[in-house]
């Protein structure tokens, strides 16, 4: 068992200002983080402890905020899981600290997840609790492998079986009820009792040319499916080497998939992505890349620390509204730009008084998203470079100027040396004000996870959208073979930083999330996506 400690209060205060414990037995669905349920995606932003198990996926990890502890109870590879009965302890003693715990369960917690078990030893011990319904794979893998578990041409109704083997290897099923039911047959736990199972079917009368399916990894990007007959899905699963999680399913309504297929089919199905940008400027580019298709996990490598009390910023923007010539105030990031309103709330200088002064002021920012943000303060720069790298704004700031003129720079305490030298050249007074400081830190929850799947080749790209998350990322991550790593990088200087540490670089055509997208798609789009936006189809 894995458990990871955060500081964290241990006391929550229930509704009516009491003090108490509670479980949320939830199910996390299939794989596919959109499949979450509302209510339960709002309880991993609450819990103050989550108790998690080996179907969760990356995706699904990703959206447990730093701060909260993740317990993780399942099996890892060769090892036994931890035991249902030391699980419901875990439960226990949680709640007992007057702590929101939520119990975290693929698929839905009531079908084959134990969840009851754990619910009779909470209701033992008086210790409240609400479950939460999830998606269950016996339904959803399916719909994603574009089979319907029923259809009026072909079933009226689907069973779900376990086909988990009892202590002594034989299975607990009436084959001769099964087949004369006549529906579709979802069997979940059933990899390696396959051949039991589909010889069971046939001894008791089943047709070997029934339709039957295995699918792999459903409604995640790795999902696979062969769908064959009940009489060749052994052999066809063997050759294809399916692993668990998978099911197995058996009815006419298998034909289906030939016609019905679609999730592989999206722009981006089948891949997934690991996003390393801060968590509150993520949102935009994951959002994207899910709409395509894609899975992505968002693991963000750095976090902003705003340097708080900032006396020298309130030293510099007195002196910034008292001068007389010329003045610039320039931006370097759009994180910059938001903390640096944040800033003149806390130091309580109005916005006028800064700008107002004596003379005009001409704003410079580094790129498109510098220049965004700003406009969502009613700033328009005068200045934003063709390329977007502090050289070229420093370059672009020097030719719009005067010597003598005073420019502000506000931005991060590690901001790059290469923007102050074309200023100074041009006889400026340069101020360099530090805004904030950028932390590394990787989610020990997900780091786990995450070299895994580098490992197996799980995660098609990385994406990286400054120096600072490479470096992140890499101390975050620490020894692993960085050479399996393609990186899609928003421009040059990210790119060096990438590939000192040997990964496979790529560069955005431009320093913009919609170019960072179109690299993705010409990369690894689907074949047929990719014709059609070099205007083939
Ligand atoms: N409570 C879960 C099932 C738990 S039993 C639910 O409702 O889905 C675990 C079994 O579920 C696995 O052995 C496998 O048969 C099935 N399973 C869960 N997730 C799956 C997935 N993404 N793809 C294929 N099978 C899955």
């Amino acid at each position: 068992m894995m458990t990871e400690k955060h500081n964290r209060s241990d006391k929550s205060t229930a509704a009516d200002g009491r003090t108490g414990g509670k479980v949320w037995l939830a199910g996390a669905g299939p794989g596919d983080a959109g499949l979450l349920s509302v209510k339960a995606a709002e309880l991993i932003g609450k819990a103050d402890v989550i108790v998690y198990d080996a179907l969760i996926s990356a995706e699904l990890l990703s959206m447990i905020p730093n701060h909260t502890e993740a317990i993780y109870v399942g099996k890892h590879a060769g090892n036994h899981p931890v035991p249902q009965e030391e699980i419901n302890q875990i439960l226990v003693q949680e709640a007992k600290k007057g702590r929101k715990v939520l119990r975290l369960k693929g698929g839905d917690p009531f079908v084959f997840g134990r969840g009851g078990e754990e619910l009779e030893t909470l209701a033992r011990e008086k210790i409240p609790f609400e479950v939460v319904p999830g998606i269950t794979s016996s339904v959803a893998v399916p719909a994603y492998a574009g089979i319907p578990v029923t259809h009026r041409d072909f079933t009226s109704s689907f069973h779900v079986i376990t086909g988990h083997a009892r202590k002594d290897g034989t299975l607990n099923i009436d084959f001769d009820a099964l087949v004369r039911l006549k529906g579709t047959l979802v069997f979940l736990m059933s990899v390696s009792s396959m051949e039991q199972i589909l010889r069971g079917l046939m001894d008791a009368g089943m047709r070997p040319d029934m339709p039957a399916a295995v699918l792999e990894k459903g409604t995640t990007a790795g999902q696979r499916r062969v769908v064959a007959t009940v009489g060749t899905l052994k052999g066809e699963s063997e050759r294809a080497g399916v692993r668990t999680p998978a099911i197995i399913l058996v009815g006419k309504v298998c034909s289906l998939s030939e016609k019905l297929h679609w999730a592989e089919d999206r722009p981006l199905g089948g891949k997934q992505f690991l996003l390393t940008r801060p968590r509150r400027n993520m949102s935009s580019l994951a959002g994207r890349l899910k709409c395509l298709g894609a899975q992505v996990i968002e693991m963000p490598a750095i976090r902003t620390e705003p340097i708080s009390p900032n006396d020298p910023l309130r030293r510099a923007l007195t002196r910034f509204s008292e001068v007389c010539e010329g003045r610039w105030l320039i931006f370097t990031s759009p994180i910059g730009v938001s903390v640096f309103f944040d800033a003149l709330k806390e130091l309580q200088m109005d916005l006028r008084s800064v700008l107002g002064g004596r003379s005009g002021v001409k704003i410079g920012a580094i790129g498109s998203a510098t220049a965004e943000a700003l406009g969502g303060y009613g700033l328009i720069p005068d200045i934003v470079p063709e390329i977007y790298s502090a050289l070229e704004l420093g370059r672009a700031v020097a030719a719009h100027s005067d010597k003598g003129e005073y420019v502000l720079i506000v931005r991060a305490e590690e901001g790059s040396e290469d923007l102050a030298p074309p200023l100074e050249e041009r006889g400026l007074v340069v101020n360099d004000i530090p805004l904030y400081r950028t932390e590394y830190e990787v989610n020990p929850i997900l780091r786990e996870a995450v070299v895994r799947m580098i490992d197996n080749g799980e995660i098609d790209a990385v994406t990286f959208t400054s120096g600072s998350t490479v470096r992140g990322f890499v101390r975050g991550m620490g020894e692993i073979n960085y050479s399996k790593i393609s990186a899609v990088c928003i421009g040059e200087q990210t790119a060096r930083a990438a590939k000192e540490y040997g990964m496979r670089v790529e560069i955005a055509e431009k320093a913009s999330m919609d170019a960072m997208v179109e690299k993705i798609m010409e990369l690894f789009g689907n074949p047929r996506e990719r014709k059609r936006m070099d205007g083939k189809e």
